[in-house]
């Protein structure tokens, strides 16, 4: 199942719908399940109970009326994956920019993790701001992302699956200046509106994970292209990781690393210019587009 957060009107609340396989009409939660009135989040905490009561019933209404949301609003930081892709960990060290690297860790030898902050969620749709007073190296970095949906501590990886609630599209956009200069990359990664996010989730169900494509175009220009099998820790493996000694909740978002063919990866180097078009699409999940703005 797809759910998205949509709005239908500037002075409406924003509500959490069921979205149909084609992507073109919706049902509001609280028509089908009367008692629900949460959020994402809620709906995910609630998913044990509720999921199995989900279902379509009747048309539907047309998702060209209503305007898509930041899918869920995560109660912390995003924790994300550096260097997670073969070809692209080659061509992140190459580049000048990694200053975490050394000649014989190209390739790292466990993930490396780093987070985004919430500040940076923008939806589907939405403008990524150019913060041209504070970068000149904006870049973009198409990612699959991890939602949790059981909590856990000590999660071993042929448990991890229990413990995935869904998956959605991120574009970890880096102001790659930022990134350099500060040696830790949190500020680089989390300026305001950095993390395009949607345009909806999808249950673990929906995806065929080891065959999905993950695929980045800018002003239609394919600029990134790889299969979800090719990471370099899979996601059983993050997530055993991550839960060695921080509890995983509910609602926990992972960015799984990004393939080779971001702007960085050129000579010389492709950053985003105000009015890029970035279009990100995750076979099963659908498409994340977002304009660059001025
Ligand atoms: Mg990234």
């Amino acid at each position: 199942m797809k759910f998205a957060t949509l709005r239908t009107a500037a002075d409406q609340p924003p509500f959490v719908a069921l979205i149909d396989a084609a992507g073109q009409r919706y049902w509001p939660l609280s028509d089908l399940v009367p008692e629900f009135q949460g959020d994402m989040q809620q709906l995910i905490h609630d998913w044990a109970s509720l999921g199995e009561r989900i279902a379509p019933q009747g048309e539907g209404r047309l998702l060209d009326g209503a305007s898509l949301q930041v899918p869920l609003h995560p109660h912390r930081n995003m924790f994300c994956i550096g260097k997670n892709y073969f070809e692209h960990a080659a061509e992140f060290s190459g580049s000048g920019y990694d200053s975490s690297t050394t000649a014989d860790d190209v390739v790292p030898k466990h993930p490396i993790v780093f987070t985004k902050a919430y500040n940076t969620l923008i939806a589907h749709g939405d403008d990524i701001p150019r913060h041209a007073e504070v970068t000149e190296q904006l870049d973009y970095e198409a990612e699959f992302a991890v939602i949790i949906g059981k909590s856990g501590r000590g999660i071993k990886k042929s448990e991890a699956f229990d413990h995935v609630w869904g998956y959605t599209i991120a574009n970890d956009v880096t102001a790659r200046d930022l990134q350099k200069k500060h040696k830790q990359w949190h500020l680089g990664k989390s300026l305001d509106g950095l993390c395009p996010m949607g345009p909806w989730l999808v249950t673990a169900d929906e995806l065929e994970r080891d065959s999905a494509t993950i695929k980045c175009w800018v002003n239609g220009e394919l600029r990134q292209d790889a299969r979800l099998d090719q990471l370099i820790f899979d996601v059983p493996t993050l997530i055993e990781t991550l839960s060695a000694g921080i509890t995983l909740e509910p609602g926990d978002v992972i960015l799984t690393g990004t393939p080779v063919g971001v702007g960085i990866g050129f000579t010389p180097p492709r950053f985003l210019q105000a009015g890029d078009t970035v279009r990100i699409e995750v076979t099963g999940i659908g498409a994340l587009e977002n304009r660059v703005g001025d």
